[in-house]
């Protein structure tokens, strides 16, 4: 049987973090998965995050299975974080999922539930996994414009492809840090797509995976409670593997909005019932972690200021990349990097100048010339710098340190 398996198509990120696991060059810089990391190189379990684990492992009495929903209090929580304490709550569903990417995919399944033949729209480019997440739920994908020629937002050429968004489509949109290119929407823009989604009829799913980490959590959530509260319905996957440091626990929350409380009662019960066929029940452990720091006044404040250290952190690394490229007499491209937000950058590098920074620097973003700002330790921001200005052409201020080339 299993020689009939056609070859896999390799994925490209995993590959470039396997070709990083066997570079032995001491300047090396992994900079291709989003993941934050301290000062130290350090992914940090959060302070916050280790109090909540050291609360659960003293009063866990039971690893009983929670319901096909999983932990409902985490959903609640979820549900007021990300639509607000006055968001429209009485008109949400809620299921734990699998982290974002399990959020995703449910949401998908559902779209292909209730409407088989839609199309969904999702930006060009995109976070990696969108496309591959919709189709293989079976839906249509079509791509907007997200980027202009020099790299910035294109609201204009967004809203012109969405006209062609009809009432049963669906429009994938990134609620804040758009990955890959750290380009978001002004917050008129946003009210224009807000504006054409009621117009239209069709769908916005908003998928909130960064939130805490571009201008602050409330501003970083503004638009997604606008379409909120706009819009009859809409879908959100919410991951908690950034803001909470939880990746490998595997925590994130889909909700549905709808005016209709039999409607809420199916959409429950249809996302369980795909979660039946997939893997059951999510895992408990990150959703009750983040349950215990958001129930507890003063765990969700150090929560909230860990968070609030890390974007300072994260800004403060793209300030430094930025004045370093200025320095080195690169102003467009810092410019272009001075207006992104969020853990990544999209580089104003062509795929063979991504991989030059690779070889001669080994400097590890991916081939679109993604890089995540936020795994950078701050001393290391110079030979970053360094790097892209030599593959940029002024190769003096930029000739490789000898260890860079051994
Ligand atoms: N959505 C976006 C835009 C992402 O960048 C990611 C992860 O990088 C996810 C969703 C999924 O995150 P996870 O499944 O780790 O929670």
């Amino acid at each position: 049987m299993l020689e009939l398996l056609p070859t896999p198509p390799a994925d490209p990120l995993w590959d470039l973090a396997a070709a990083y696991a066997h570079d032995t060059r001491p300047d090396r810089l992994n900079l291709v998965v989003g993941v934050y990391r301290d000062h130290t190189g350090v992914t940090p379990v959060m302070t916050a995050v280790r109090e909540a684990e050291i609360r659960l492992a003293e009063r866990s009495v039971s690893k009983e299975y929670r319901g096909l929903s999983g932990n409902l209090a985490f959903n609640r929580a979820m549900v007021s974080t990300v639509l607000g304490a006055d968001g429209p709550a009485d008109r949400a569903a809620a299921v734990q999922t699998v982290a974002g990417t399990g959020a995703l995919r449910l949401l998908a399944d559902l779209v292909r539930l209730t409407r088989p033949g839609a199309t969904v729209w999702i930006s060009d480019p995109a976070y990696v996994n969108h496309r591959p997440i919709l189709e293989a739920a079976g839906l249509t994908v079509r791509t907007y414009s997200w980027l202009d020629a020099e790299g910035r937002s294109d609201a204009a050429g967004m809203l012109r492809d969405l006209r062609d968004a009809r009432r049963d489509d669906v429009v994938l949109l990134q609620g804040c840090c758009h990955n890959p290119s750290g380009v978001d929407l002004s917050f008129e823009a946003w009210q224009a797509v807000a504006e054409l989604a009621e117009s239209s009829g069709w769908v916005p799913f908003v998928d909130v995976a960064y939130h805490g980490l571009g201008d602050g959590l409330e501003a970083d959530l503004r638009a997604t409670r606008m379409l909120a509260a706009r819009v009859p319905e809409m879908l959100i996957s919410v991951s908690c593997s950034k803001n909470f440091g939880l990746y490998s626990d595997r925590t994130g929350c889909a909700i549905v909005l709808s005016p209709s409380r039999r409607t809420l009662g199916h959409v429950e019960t249809s996302l369980q019932n795909i979660a039946r066929t997939l893997y059951s029940m999510p895992p408990e452990h990150g959703a009750a972690v983040v349950t215990t720091i958001l129930e507890d006044e003063e765990l969700r404040s150090a929560w909230r200021s860990e968070l609030d250290v890390m974007r300072g952190r994260i800004t403060a690394n793209r300030d430094d990349l930025v004045a370093h490229l200025n320095g080195l007499g690169h102003a467009d491209q810092a410019e272009t990097i001075s207006r992104q937000k969020g853990m990544f950058s999209t580089l104003p590098l062509t795929a063979d100048q991504m991989r030059v920074l690779r070889e001669q620097f080994a400097i590890y973003g991916t081939v679109s010339g993604r890089i995540n700002i936020a795994g950078v330790a701050a001393h290391r921001i110079p030979y970053l710098a360094r790097g892209i200005a030599s593959v940029l052409g002024t190769v003096d201020a930029a000739r490789p340190t000898p260890s860079a080339v051994s």
